[in-house]
């Protein structure tokens, strides 16, 4: 039998989970309280230039054809994928950078040049990460994290030893050069913690960076936004925006309607994508699963300050994604994550989507966005924001070697006060909770209430994690337990 299924919220991991329960015969609406879906990922139009407003590398295609794909449908039936070529490159001084380009082979040519020997090396983590891409993403990550016996797998336990190493010593193990040493710790900077503190085994990123590659698809992020939400409305899901859902009301440990916008509406089953801290306060103080207590002694992954600009120019000696480390990575994550403070000298990255996308900008002109990791709930305010632009725009023109500053039409600034008013975030986080060992499958928040029957829980703060595809996997594996708690 349908039921009524009401979600809050419509990040990607809703959106997934809708498509899914619509395909399962279920009446099913969203309700955002925004006035667009997309949450993390909506989009800012000004003035002819478009940005992503969250994220913008589009990493792991496969995760993505395997959504669609279980719907008959393809990732192009809704959006043009780029391949990017060179993938991104990374500054350490000033004309001072190292170009990663958009195959394995011309990754190695340029280890090589760095540290002779070390494309053998690198030959050989990366064909051990993508025997973990193989496990992780085609199989452990689709795993509800109901029970840690979902972890134990004969190929599992023949790597137990990399979930008790860390990213950090696996790569040092094998490279000596500093600048090698970072590009290789950096993608797991998206699962939100610092690589001494992210099992080795999730060098499975490093195959998803090197070995799959990295793509943009055309007009930006949003185009993945908009092609979820085409299908779940052809599903029949209804897409409600401007929905502040207010309260869940419980009786007898059973979640009977949602209020929004002072409306009450009722539902056999309700299922949260807004960040799950904040879900639990909309609910009687008994029926919510995890204390303050508990979430103030949880890794959160980091906040940001973004900078979305217009230039009245292009901008040279950048790639569409290019990474600044040209100070102590070390100092900088000390501030994100042992002494929450701002950064003196932050490491910061900028994307310039017009490079590959003649859409994101009016001819002639350039989109830029500027983003520096933060430590979540620290003091936010124009000052600081501010200072921290032109701290980022000296160090940018110093290092691109070119002037950029007056060439500024608008900068529009997005901050941790901007993630809890537009999110409802905990403490303004950007990226949700972070994959740390101690933080992983059934180690996370769940997907199901333990208090009541028919709330449930999706999205990057439960499982499986931080980042787009982790997201689309959550909506899946969400929609799933529903389905199996209802037959
Ligand atoms: C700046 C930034 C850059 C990123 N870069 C990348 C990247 O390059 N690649 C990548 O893969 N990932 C990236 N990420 C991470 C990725 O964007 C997120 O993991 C993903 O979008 C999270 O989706 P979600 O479904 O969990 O939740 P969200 O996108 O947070 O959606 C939650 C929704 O719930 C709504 N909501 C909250 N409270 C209520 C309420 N009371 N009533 C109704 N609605 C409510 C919110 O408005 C929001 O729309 C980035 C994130 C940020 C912020």
């Amino acid at each position: 039998m349908g039921q009524k299924i009401a979600i809050i919220g419509s990040g990607f991991s809703s959106l997934a989970a809708a498509s899914y329960l619509a395909q399962g015969g279920h009446e099913v609406t969203i309700y955002e309280k925004n006035s667009t879906v997309g949450g993390r990922a909506r989009q800012l139009k000004k003035d002819g230039f478009v940005f992503d407003i969250g994220p913008t590398w589009y990493w792991m295609p496969d995760v993505f054809e395997r959504f669609f794909g279980d719907f008959g449908k393809k990732p192009s039936d809704y959006y043009e994928l780029i391949k990017l070529g060179p993938a991104y490159s990374v500054y350490f001084g000033e004309n001072d950078f190292i170009t990663i380009e958009d195959t394995l082979e011309k990754i190695c040519a340029a280890f090589e040049a760095e540290e002779p020997g070390s494309s053998i090396q690198l030959k050989i983590f990366i064909a051990e990460a993508q025997n973990n891409y193989e496990i992780a993403i085609k199989d452990l990550v689709y795993r509800p994290g109901v029970s840690p016996l979902e972890l134990v797998t004969p190929v599992t336990m023949k790597k137990i030893g990399q979930f008790f190493s860390t990213i950090s010593k696996q790569v040092r193990k094998k490279f000596e050069n500093p600048r090698l040493v970072s590009i290789l710790e950096f993608p797991v900077l998206f699962l939100g913690a610092k690589p001494s503190n992210t099992p080795a085994f999730y060098s499975f990123m490093n195959y998803a960076d090197f070995g799959l590659g990295t793509f943009h698809p055309k007009d930006g992020m949003y185009s993945v936004i908009e092609g979820m939400k085409q299908l779940a409305l052809s599903l029949g899901v209804t897409i409600q925006t401007d929905q502040n859902v207010e309260k869940i009301n419980v009786e007898q440990g059973h979640a009977t309607s949602l209020v929004s916008n002072g409306q009450h509406i009722s539902a056999d089953i309700i299922l949260s994508g807004a960040d799950y801290h904040h879900t639990e306060t909309l609910l009687p103080t008994k029926y919510r699963q995890y204390s303050e207590n508990y979430w103030e002694n949880r890794t959160f992954a980091p906040s940001a300050l973004l900078f979305y600009v217009g230039f009245d120019k292009k901008i040279e000696n950048v790639e569409h994604h290019t990474l600044f480390f040209d100070v102590d990575f070390e100092a900088h994550a000390y501030t994100i994550y042992d002494e929450p403070s701002w950064p003196e000298n932050p490491l910061f990255y900028a994307s310039f989507p017009s490079k590959t996308d003649k859409h994101c900008a009016p001819d002639g002109k350039e989109a830029g966005i500027f983003l520096i990791p933060l430590a979540p709930g620290i003091e936010d305010t124009e000052a600081i924001r501010e200072q921290y632009f032109d701290k980022i725009m000296t160090r940018f023109e110093y290092l691109t070697n070119q002037k950029v500053r007056n060439f500024v039409i608008f900068n529009e600034s997005f901050c941790i006060n901007d993630f809890v008013a537009d999110y409802n975030s905990y403490k303004g986080n950007a990226y949700g909770l972070a994959n740390t060992l101690l933080q992983t499958a059934f180690l996370r928040p769940k997907l199901k209430s333990k208090k009541v029957k028919n709330l449930y829980f999706t999205g990057q703060l439960s499982v499986p994690g931080p980042g787009v595809p982790p997201s689309l996997i959550s909506g899946k594996l969400v929609a799933s337990l529903i389905e199996k708690h209802l037959n």
